[in-house]
């Protein structure tokens, strides 16, 4: 019996913003969708590794690079009061990927394609497809160097918007180049903002000398016409990085996938270089990246570890979702093969070893549970039996427990509509109730 507590009135408490709950049948939508993605992730051969969701601040201090929106305002920084940790909740997941493979030197013996899938936290503006509590997947390739292994991701990506049914999702690409040749953009970039600088914000203005790509990056309107005028990173390569975007996008070319060179791709993290890439749809307003990432080929030496290539790319779950529902994709459907209606308590234990039996042979069952005044009528348990989704109801009545045996009973079109089995024997008759059979 539950008793209740005394009459003290108990202020409720909720979420913090910005972080959701998922609840059913939401959270099956979750579940097929981690499931596509594990399938994915097996086919091309990547590994899975679990990181935690907190690391040192100093980590993303040095990857993600000082000047960015990440760093300078998004991050759940905080000291740990009980040692003087200087401890973030993870921003992405690509700094703690490289902590952890430098750290039980992963790459001892060539490279590595890892991926994960987990919970991300920015302190940003919550609004659709933008919270401060959300879920990325990401692949990383580490150890590799070749523009083989940047396409093998992108079309990794494209096989999953295939599997899950997303439409209408446009690739873009761009190259950022390597330091010697950012070095010189840079400089014109910089020229280029002392130009204009009437029309930059204070925050552009700020960042101009200090680290101008990002202004490219910036949202503000009032900027995008000097934006779209600065001069293009692209004209500043050298042939070994062309020739690198050019094995991309012959790999691209030839299994037919369609991309846009967007020259003013510039991505929000310090750092990437060549080959950067977005997956785009105009459907979720102006949350309409999905999917995200590109070559980081230093990292690996800033966080402390020998020189190594990589590559990668991360995508956000509630936005891949939310996507998926606009377009009207369909999710599920019963995940439900039986529902066990039980008339009387009496019939519990001889009723759950037959249940235990058939879910170990793999059927789906829920059980109707007595409340305080034992079970509830036949009636009432059929309705819940209909509500339910499942295909069949078993009903174990005390004269069917008598007889040792249960009556199987079709709750929607299709099987035969009634018929009775042995109760001791559940294994046997196990698969004629599973759905899709
Ligand atoms: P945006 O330009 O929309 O802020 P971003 O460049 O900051 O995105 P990344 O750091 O590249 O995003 O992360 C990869 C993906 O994770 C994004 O393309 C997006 O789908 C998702 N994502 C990023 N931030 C959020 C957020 N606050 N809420 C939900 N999804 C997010
Ligand atoms: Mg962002």
């Amino acid at each position: 019996m539950v008793e209740k507590i005394a009459s003290r009135r108990v202020e409720r408490l909720s979420a913090v913003k910005g972080m959701n709950d998922i609840l059913p049948p939401d959270s099956s939508r979750w579940e097929q969708f981690e499931g596509k993605v594990r399938l994915l992730m097996q086919r091309f051969a990547y590994e899975n590794i679990r990181t935690p969701i907190v690391e040192p601040t100093a980590l993303f201090m040095r990857s993600l690079g000082e000047v960015t929106d990440i760093v300078e305002k998004e991050m759940y920084s905080f000291e740990d009061r009980l040692n003087g940790e200087q401890l973030t909740l993870r921003p992405e997941s690509t700094a703690g990927v490289v902590r952890a493979v430098v750290e039980h030197s992963l790459l001892y013996n060539g490279g590595k394609r890892l991926y994960y899938m987990g919970p991300m936290f920015r302190h940003e503006r919550p609004q659709r497809g933008r919270y401060r509590q959300f879920h990325q997947v990401g692949a990383e390739a580490l150890g590799f160097s070749g523009g083989e292994v940047d396409a093998e991701l992108i079309l990794m990506a494209c096989a999953l918007w295939k599997d899950i049914g997303l439409s209408e999702v446009a690739l873009q690409i761009n190259s950022l180049g390597q330091p010697k040749e950012r070095n010189q953009h840079r400089q014109a970039l910089i020229a280029h903002f002392e130009r204009n600088i009437d029309v930059l914000d204070d925050e552009a203005k700020r960042r101009m000398h200090l680290n101008p790509l990002r202004l490219l990056d910036s949202k503000n309107p009032a900027m995008q016409e000097v934006i779209e005028a600065a001069p293009r990173l692209l004209d500043f390569l050298g042939d070994i990085s062309r020739a690198h975007l050019e094995t991309v996008t012959s790999i691209l070319d030839a299994n037919g996938v369609a991309y846009s060179i967007n020259p003013r791709l510039v991505r929000g993290m310090d750092y990437y270089n060549l080959t950067v890439f977005e997956f785009v749809t105009t459907s979720l307003g102006s949350q309409g990246t999905i999917c995200a990432g590109g070559r980081y080929d230093y990292l690996n030496e800033q966080i402390g570890g020998k020189p190594a290539p990589a590559v990668g790319w991360a995508l956000g779950v509630e936005r891949v979702l939310e996507l998926l529902k606009e377009q009207g994709v369909a999710s599920g459907g019963s995940v439900l093969d039986a529902y066990a209606v039980i008339p009387d308590v009496a019939a519990l234990p001889k009723a759950m070893a037959c249940i235990q039996q058939l879910r170990g042979a793999g059927v789906r069952v829920l059980m109707h549970a007595s409340g305080p005044d034992g079970m509830a009528s036949m009636k009432a348990q059929f309705k819940k039996a209909d509500g339910s989704g499942a295909r069949y109801a078993l009903i174990f009545g005390d004269e069917e427990i008598r007889h040792g045996i249960v009556t199987v009973k079709a709750l929607r079109e299709g099987g035969v509509a009634q018929v009775t089995q042995i109760l001791d024997n559940a294994a046997q008759w196990a698969e004629s109730l599973q759905s899709n059979a």
